[in-house]
């Protein structure tokens, strides 16, 4: 399906999309985040936890000096940033596959330095600064698992009147 475009109003709205895609969520979950720093990428991920292990979230932080930060919950949560990572000959020596392909649901910041090591089926939000609060995200998924959610998101979206 084509991607969908959000545009959200607050740091607030975009933590409420992270929480309502957290919901859709199944072990083995992978969520690629891209875009500029103040994106909102941590922001999002804040809701994602919120949704799925609610007793961590207000711990949620980049995770820029430990680089995977783990929330644990019903389904654990793998928190990454590669922002700090040059390319992924240093993420493959890390050995971070296990958690990619484990029973977790993995939220990627800087997924683009991933390269050949992203999973073949994620979900990808790219983040874009549309003004002093508001964010364009657009969400596309790349295989089956992935796209089912962007397809319950929509619906959901569709039943609320937000979209
Ligand atoms: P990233 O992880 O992508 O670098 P953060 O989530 O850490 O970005 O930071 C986003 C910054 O932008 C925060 O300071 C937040 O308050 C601000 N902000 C303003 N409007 C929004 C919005 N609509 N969604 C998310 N963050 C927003
Ligand atoms: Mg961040």
């Amino acid at each position: 399906m084509p991607g969908l475009k959000i545009t959200t109003g607050s740091p607030g709205e975009t933590e409420q999309l992270g929480a309502a895609i957290g919901s859709l969520l199944q072990p083995g979950s992978f969520l690629a985040l891209r875009g500029d720093l103040g994106g909102g990428k941590t922001c999002f991920t804040r809701g994602v936890v919120a949704s799925l292990a609610p007793q961590s979230s207000g711990l949620v932080a980049s995770p820029t000096y430990a680089i995977m930060n783990c929330y644990s919950g019903s389904t654990p949560v793998y928190h990454f940033d590669f922002y700090r990572l040059a390319g992924d000959d240093d993420i493959a020596e890390l050995g971070f596959e296990e958690f990619f392909y484990g029973d977790g649901v993995c939220v990627v910041e800087w997924s683009e330095r991933l390269a050949e090591l992203l999973p073949p089926d994620v979900l990808t939000l790219q983040f874009e600064y549309a003004g002093d609060d508001r964010r364009l995200i657009t969400i596309t998924g790349s295989g089956h698992k992935s796209d089912t959610v962007l397809e319950q998101l929509v619906e959901r979206l569709q039943q609320q009147n937000k979209l």
